[in-house]
């Protein structure tokens, strides 16, 4: 089905420049499918075979497009979007949730494809991390409030807002919540890890690209840098911070931190961060009292299609207290202990699944690499692999088993998941575990085989 499209001669020319900013794979990906148009002075308007393939370049890409545009016709454009389904008949579909098989080659590559340090821009936001799905208690009403403030007039409230706090408290869902919120009132937003915001920077140092490493981060509306303690020690990068910093305070353009600690624990860290930080609100996320528990408690039961009961919710809150991922972690077990066996949410089936998170215990519980281990051999393939940053479907697949079995038996974060099977960052193993979750609520084969690990990590086999 062969549809003529006007291709203005500058789009080949700007297709080009984009190819020289992203890897082979990506610009297969995403920007070969598109047709741009050159509409003076400053818009171009670019074809998109679907919604989500708008977004993944708004999201990611962005500041690639407007690099490639400057260079060209030194403006800077204004991007407008139009789907033409006939662009992507030679695609997979890309990123539809709602479907059940495993996703097609080009998916998965595309996944994975657009997430290399070096051009992480900006990291797609959880969907889960909103305001709806975060519960207000007396531990962190304060915080809660503070981001709702900034939502509210960004830039002008507290600037910058600086949350910090245990891991595990939430500080990474705030930030996310009030970043969502901001996207939606069409902030420019980008959000980002203090960890990929230095690997870009070391990366920008090497290729010589320092310029349009300033001027993607200078031109954010909203700057959200997660867990800022890790510029601890790191000089340059602290220095260079500090310019972007400056240059977003000085537009009055919001900034948003968090880390684990207050900005004058923060080793190493440069006085005048230091000052900086304090500008604006600092303020502490504490660890959450019983009844919130109880309330957080419920929300991740029902946000997972399960009402627990009041007992259980109460005994879950009861025993797990420190960190709110833990909690969380206590009702995805007792959920799939209750599916795995058919059994009701007793006290038997949660002394059993608690047991297992007691701090104790855990140590001699399973770990990433008997995670590794175990789903290496039952599908035949080497752990380094699963390890390796292959895209094959004969490695994703175990490689998204790995992720969901690691979320379920072990105490890893979604971070510490992703750097163990092959280098991947939260986003991709969320998208993963979701995979899973979703295929083996349809296949009983791999129900089994999964099952099969399961009991085999954790000794509650059938
Ligand atoms: P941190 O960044 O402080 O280490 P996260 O934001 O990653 O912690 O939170 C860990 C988990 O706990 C997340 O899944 C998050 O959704 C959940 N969580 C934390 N606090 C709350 C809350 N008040 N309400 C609901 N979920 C919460
Ligand atoms: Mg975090």
């Amino acid at each position: 089905m062969a549809t003529t499209v006007d291709v203005d001669p500058r789009s080949s020319a700007i297709l080009e420049g984009i190819a020289a900013h992203v890897t082979p794979q990506q610009f297969e990906t995403w920007f070969r499918p598109l047709t741009l148009e050159f509409v003076p002075p400053d818009e171009i308007r670019i074809a998109v075979p679907n919604r989500f393939h708008q977004v993944w370049i708004e999201r990611r890409y962005q500041a690639v497009v407007a690099d490639a545009v400057r260079q060209l016709a030194g403006v800077t454009p204004r991007l407008v979007f139009a789907v033409n389904e006939a662009l992507g008949a030679h695609l997979a579909p890309v990123g539809a949730e709602e479907q059940d098989e495993f996703p097609a080659e080009a998916e998965i590559e595309a996944d994975g494809g657009g997430i290399d340090a070096a051009d992480a821009v900006s990291q797609i936001l959880n969907p889960d991390y909103t305001f709806e799905n975060f519960v207000v208690g007396p531990s962190n009403n304060f915080c809660h409030a503070a981001a709702k403030a900034v939502a509210e007039q960004p830039g002008e409230t507290y600037n910058p807002l600086f949350i910090h706090g245990n891991s595990g408290l939430g500080k990474t869902h705030l930030l996310q919540a009030l970043c969502h919120l901001l996207e939606a009132r069409h902030q420019k937003v980008m959000y980002l890890s203090c960890e990929d915001f230095t690997n870009h920077f070391i990366n920008a140092i090497e290729s010589g690209s320092l310029e349009s490493f300033r001027w993607r981060y200078r031109h954010a509306d909203v700057l959200a840098i997660d867990d800022v303690h890790f510029l601890a020690e790191k000089e340059r990068t602290q220095e260079e911070f500090f310019h972007t910093f400056n240059s977003l305070y000085n537009q009055q353009k919001q900034i948003i931190l968090s880390s684990d600690r207050h900005p004058k624990d923060i080793a190493d860290l440069e006085e005048r961060l230091v000052s900086r930080f304090k500008w604006g609100l600092v303020i502490r996320l504490d660890a959450p009292p019983l009844e919130t528990r109880i309330a957080i408690v419920k929300k991740k039961a029902r946000m997972r299609g399960v009402d627990l009961g009041d007992m259980a919710a109460h005994y879950i809150g009861e025993h797990v207290k420190e960190n709110v991922r833990e909690l969380e972690g206590a009702v995805n077990r007792v959920i799939y202990l209750a599916r795995l066996g058919g059994r009701e949410f007793d006290m038997d089936l949660l002394r059993e699944a608690l047991a297992d998170l007691m701090p104790a215990r855990m140590k001699s519980g399973p770990g990433l690499s008997d995670v590794l281990r175990v789903v290496a051999d039952r599908f035949g393939i080497r752990a380094t692999e699963i390890q390796s940053r292959k895209q094959t479907k004969s490695v994703v697949y175990p490689r998204q088993v790995c992720m969901y079995l690691a979320r379920m038996c072990t105490q890893s974060s979604l971070e510490e998941i992703g750097a163990h099977f092959g280098g991947r960052d939260h986003t991709t193993v969320h998208y993963g575990i979701r995979k899973v979750e979703k295929m083996v609520a349809h296949d009983q084969d791999l129900k089994r085989v999964v099952d099969d690990l399961f009991g085999a990590l954790t000794g509650h086999g059938r």
